[in-house]
């Protein structure tokens, strides 16, 4: 039923009570890009800078990668393009920043700890989203920008400030849970978050995110998980609320955004945005279009409240069918 649907909905993404909903795509290249541009899609939440560069020996230059960033930039004019810097490391592999073997990779150099490696790798390529957008000009004015792996606030800040020297708005990923955790101390120093459940789920639950038989951890519904994400959006919110008067949006580019009943409690939850892979942006949008923002609510109050991932799961299931 739900298929139908989909293959019926052609967006803008909205609930059923008129909310508009920022529904935006993932994406790894400009065909990506372009493609998610000819659909629903209302932007960009999450351009995997890596995925375009995994079978590349050596590092592309300034200029070739400027060129992939203003194809991708250039896809979506004046609407939002996340490009995140290279998250290497871990289930991504890049073979010229010269990662070591580890024990643990997933707990070693990944995302921005390469700055530990070799700075100028970051900083070239924050050159280069820079320079892409210069020239795609007034269709993205000061690209946002943001970080994979963020662990501490110093990192944050640092990354700010290497963002703002080039005339790019910063933001960090969510996906480490020192950052929810601490979620107050770091919004100073960002323009947006953007919550990544593969990996916020895999490190809160302690369970590797590439291994089948814990797919049962390795759950966006667990409890935990969805409190953590609940916190941080909070947070944020009060933040804005309690005199900063700075409004830092919180949205969710990982595969949680991608499960309906899921994406409706994110959404409940109060966050901005959802950013999934193409192929599921008719799945999320047809059925968003089928609630209210104050059943999303219930459906946020309904899996915060449960015990496990299973009962969550059911609880907001079986409402959203009633
Ligand atoms: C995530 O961790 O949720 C995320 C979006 O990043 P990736 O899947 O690329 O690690
Ligand atoms: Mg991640």
């Amino acid at each position: 039923e739900l298929r139908d649907k989909a293959a019926a909905w052609t967006g803008p993404a909205a609930l059923a009570d008129g909310h508009p909903v920022d529904l935006l795509a993932n994406v790894k290249d400009g065909e990506g890009a372009e493609d998610a541009a000819r659909g629903p899609a209302g932007g960009i939440g999450l351009f995997r800078t890596e995925m375009a560069f995994l079978s590349r020996p050596s590092e592309p230059s300034v200029e070739e990668q400027a060129e992939l960033y203003a194809r991708v930039l250039g896809a979506f004019p004046g609407a939002k393009v996340v490009t995140r810097t290279l998250d290497a490391g871990s289930d991504k592999p890049l073979a010229f920043t010269g990662m070591p073997d580890e024990e643990n990779p997933a707990l070693g150099v990944r995302g921005i700890r390469v700055d530990l490696l070799d700075r100028g790798l970051v900083d070239r390529q924050l050159d280069a989203i820079a320079e892409a957008g210069r020239r795609v000009g007034a269709a993205q004015e000061s690209p946002w920008v943001m970080a994979p792996m963020i662990a501490t606030v110093d990192e944050a800040r640092d990354f700010g400030e290497r963002c703002r020297e080039r005339g790019l708005t910063p933001g960090i990923m969510v996906e480490v849970p020192a950052v929810a955790v601490a979620v107050d101390r770091f919004l100073p120093h960002v323009d947006f978050l953007s919550i990544g459940t593969n990996d916020l789920t895999q490190y809160v639950m302690a369970a590797d995110r590439m291994s089948s038989g814990l797919a049962a951890l390795n759950d966006p519904w667990q409890p935990a998980v969805l409190r953590l994400i609940h916190r941080v959006v909070e947070t944020a919110a009060a933040s804005a609320a309690g005199g900063t008067g700075r409004i830092v949006p919180v949205g969710v580019c990982g595969e949680a955004s991608a499960d309906p009943h899921l994406a409706m409690v994110l959404l409940g939850l109060g966050v901005s945005s959802l950013s999934v892979a193409p192929a599921a942006l008719p799945f999320v949008g047809a059925a968003l279009a089928e609630v209210t923002l104050e059943q999303c609510r219930a459906f946020a109050a309904l899996a915060l409240d449960a015990d496990t991932a299973g009962a969550a799961r059911a609880a907001v299931l079986g409402a959203a069918r009633a």
